[in-house]
């Protein structure tokens, strides 16, 4: 098991770079709204720096104190040192705002982006309206990065749905806009949350088989550890996937919130190991900044010590 990782500029190159552990991993966090949980964010870095994550990702939040609490936490997990994955939305800049922040980034050393829309505001699930001077889709983002002369060799990822974007008229309409956001320029997409491997694998299917060149970059799982049944339906709700209803059963047959968890962590665990098998590059995991729930996951799939609480 290794306890550093080398450093690599890339998310591409660091999941590809040849490792001793089965899979590479990444880790995804939301910038903190206090010192306490800033703290706790800082633990949960140092812990899977230890456990040799590939990268980590910093969200992109909605509202005027984010862009500097975004940058700010990126750029600190870049010197600790993790390849960060910087998010960027659309919602509530305009275009000139956006062309400022990305140059931010490139100034700071924040070369890896993932580039999205954003949810509207208030309600995620609600209606799109675009920023006055704004953008209106991510393929909009990525042309603007790479219109920018500091910015043409970010590397740019984007959001891709094993089960359809909720605004997109059918599978097919949502896989070719994703398509056509890999062909403007993105290296790598990585998934909305899912709990069914199986829409997982028909996403990536259908882009393959859409485009033997740009369909198959990669389409990096995002896994969401389940620790609790509330939590599982609470983030189904808010991202547009579905929960298994063999799923949901499984949970409820757990008769206590120490079972329920453990039935959460051993199914994301089993879902992670059917993706290993299938070949993905990296399992990206949702950690809403706390180790604990993904260590257990990548312990049971060899990649991890036990998970030992602070003493
Ligand atoms: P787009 O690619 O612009 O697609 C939006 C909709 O329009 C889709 O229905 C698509 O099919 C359609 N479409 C796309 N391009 C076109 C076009 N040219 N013409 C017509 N229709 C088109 N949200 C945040 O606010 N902050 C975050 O940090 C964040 N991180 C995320 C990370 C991941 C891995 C994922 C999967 C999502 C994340 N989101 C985040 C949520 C994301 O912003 C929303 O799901 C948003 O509604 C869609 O973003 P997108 O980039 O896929 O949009």
């Amino acid at each position: 098991m290794s306890t550093t990782q080398p450093q690599h500029r890339s998310v591409i190159d660091a999941i590809t770079a040849p490792r001793d552990s089965r899979v590479a991993f990444s880790v995804e966090f939301m910038p903190p709204r206090d010192d306490a949980a800033e703290q706790r964010m800082w633990d949960a870095a140092s812990t899977f720096h230890d456990l040799g994550a590939a990268f980590a990702s910093v969200t992109y939040g909605a509202g005027g104190t984010t862009r500097e609490r975004t940058g700010r936490i990126a750029r600190r997990l870049s010197q600790h040192p993790l390849t960060t994955l910087v998010h960027l939305t659309l919602v509530e800049h305009s275009a000139a705002q956006l062309e400022s922040i990305l140059k931010d980034y490139a100034s700071l050393g924040l070369t890896n982006l993932l580039a999205l829309r954003g949810d509207p505001p208030g309600d995620p699930l609600g209606e799109w309206v675009p920023t006055e001077g704004g953008l209106n889709y991510a393929i909009d983002l990525i042309r603007l990065t790479k219109s920018i002369e500091e910015c043409r060799d970010f590397t740019i990822g984007v959001a891709s749905f094993p089960e359809g974007h909720y605004r997109a008229e059918n599978l097919e309409a949502d896989t070719h806009w994703t398509l056509e956001k890999l062909r403007a320029g993105a290296e790598f997409s990585i998934t909305q949350m899912f709990f069914d491997v199986e829409h997982f694998l028909r996403l990536r299917d259908r882009l393959a088989a859409a485009d033997p060149v740009h369909g198959v970059k990669p389409v990096i799982p995002g896994l969401m550890p389940i620790t609790s049944l509330r939590s599982a339906r609470r983030q189904v709700e808010l991202s547009g996937s579905s929960l298994p209803s063999s799923l949901e059963r499984r949970l409820r047959s757990a008769k206590t919130d120490e079972h329920v968890r453990a039935v959460g962590i051993e199914v994301t665990s089993e879902m992670a190991e059917r993706l290993i098998d299938e070949g993905v590059e990296d399992l990206h995991f949702m950690t809403m900044n706390f180790a604990r729930a993904t260590q257990e996951v990548l312990h049971n799939l060899g990649m991890a010590p036990k998970w030992q609480a602070a003493a």
